[in-house]
Parts: C-alpha cells; structure tokens; sequence
C-alpha cells in the first residue's frame, strides 16, 4: 500500500514488526511482519496474507483458521453472551419499533436477541452457510451491504457492526456503504479493538497474539473518529469498554498466554478496579463508538 485507503495520505511509517498470530493462540506466521501507521489519520494496518479477503470469510476459511468451524451450535456457545452488553451499550429502549441491520452478523444471536421488539432485522453475512438457519429465525438476509442496497431494500433505523471493520479491506467504504443502508437520521453501533490496548505496553509478548493475520486494521479512538468522519457520519462518541479482568493480565504477565478470566481468584472490587482504570485512561482491550448518520 503506497498511500492510505483511508485518508489517502502517502505518510505511512512502519509501527511494528515482529510475528504475528496466523490463527488460534500458538500458531505464528513464519516471519516478520510489519504494521505501519498512517501519520495523518493515525490508522495502523497490516497488509493481507490471503490472496482474496473476501472469498476467505465467505468460504469458512477465517472460522477454520480459529478452529471454530461453521457449526451454529458452536457459534451460539461462543458468542451468546455477548449480546446483551452490547443491547445495553445502545440502550435497548431504543430498538423497540425500528428496523435493526447487523452487519457481519455471523449466526445472527444479537438479531435474535432484539427480534421480539425490533419491527424488522436484517441480517448481513458474507458466509452463506449461516443463510438458511437466519432465514428460518425469521431475520431478512443479504449476503453483503451492496446486495442490499441494489435490492432497494427500505432503510434501517439502526445498525450495528461487532468486530467487523477490523477485518474488511477498506473501512472507509464499508462505512460508506453502512451509512447508504440508514435512514438519514438513523445510528450505527460499531466495535473494534483498541489499537491503545494497554496490554501490548505491558507484555511485549501479547504484541505476536494481538497483531493477526485476520485483523488488517487496528484503531485507536481517535482514527476511528477520523475515519467515521470521512465515512460521511456527522457525530462519533467513542466508549472504552475492558473485557477481561486482573487476573487475565497478571497470567500475561507470568505465563505469556491467554488464559481466559478468574485463574487466579481476586477480589471483586481490584477487578473493578483494573477495569476503571483501563476504561477511564483509554488502554481498554476494546472501542464501542456509536455513529450518529
Ligand atoms: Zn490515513
């Protein structure tokens, strides 16, 4: 990339090389690679090492590689509880009546979650072999935004987007593209992780677990509100959100590997604590921002 597909600045500094992650913890690409940063809108990127990103999330490819497979079970197992922080983080009064888009849906469980009051959901998915199970559940299906808006499809008052952007060649039309789905004065819920993640200054060793073959961008706040800007979104209002808890990050530090949450049994109030601090000095694991269209 000789210029950013973002911002189009042709300032771009290498930010990081080292091994990355190739798959699930463990497996690391053979040699270095490196992450640069676009010096005016601060987006860091890693260039892709499939040859076709789309073709990869749409033949399973990308699930296979995490050793997750395409079982809908499995999906459930893995992302169900999810669902109802992320209703909280739009506020789940706002759904009630209005049509819900989730763009990069997978299995579909926050459409599933908000299907009783949202007056229509539309699922997004590149991966047709969820199709038919959304389809049966009763969600509209598109197997991409531009399927959708050729079809002429009425707009969508809300749309959310979990741990998408961070995948698609380029955020800046796929964000283009999100907003042509929404009514003009309609919001869309996105998240990303934090390219600020406090976790890569603690532990050099979470850098090689962080960096991934499957993420090519990484966002700091302030790219991503860049980015929705440019994007065409008038208004982006950034939250801090942390997902694991003290124990986690001591382990890192011991161990030099993921280990989940509570291994080692501390009190509520330190874990709150760790939580806080992340949240409130910008290195949270995670970035909820919501775009006002
Ligand atoms: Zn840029």
């Amino acid at each position: 990339m000789r210029s950013c597909l973002i911002c189009e600045s042709d300032q771009l500094r290498s930010f990081f090389e080292g091994r990355i992650r190739m798959g699930s913890f463990g497996k690391l690409s053979e040699s270095p690679q490196t992450v640069t940063e676009c010096a005016r809108c601060g987006a860091r990127y890693l260039p892709p090492l499939m040859d076709d990103v789309g073709g990869y999330y749409r033949d399973g490819a990308y699930r296979d590689d995490l050793d997750q497979g395409n079982a809908i079970e499995k999906y459930f197992e893995l992302t169900d509880d999810d669902q109802p922080y992320r209703l909280d983080i739009l506020g789940p009064h706002t759904v009630r009546g209005r049509r819900v888009a989730d763009v990069g849906c997978g299995a579909g469980p926050f459409l599933d979650l908000v299907k009783g009051s949202a007056s229509g959901t539309i699922a997004i998915e590149p991966n047709e072999a969820y199709h038919d199970s959304l389809r049966e559940r009763g969600h509209l299906v598109f197997g991409s935004v531009e399927s959708l808006l050729s079809a002429g499809e009425a707009p969508a008052d809300i749309a959310v987007s979990f741990s998408v952007l961070e995948h698609v060649e380029n955020p800046r039309e796929f964000l283009v593209g999100i907003r042509q789905l929404l009514r003009p004065d309609g919001r869309l819920l996105i998240s990303t992780p934090n390219a600020n993640d406090y976790m890569l200054e603690l532990c050099p060793e979470y850098r090689s677990f962080f960096y991934r073959k499957v993420h090519l961008w990484y966002f700091t706040a302030s790219a991503l509100t860049r980015l929705a800007n440019l994007s065409g979104f008038s208004r982006c209002d950034v939250q801090f959100k942390h997902r694991f808890d003290l124990s986690n990050a001591l382990l890192w530090l011991r161990d030099k590997r993921p280990s989940g949450l509570g291994n080692i049994p501390l009190n509520v109030h330190l874990n709150n604590s760790w939580r806080d601090f992340l949240e409130s000095s910008g290195g949270s694991d995670y970035l909820y921002a919501i775009l006002q269209a």
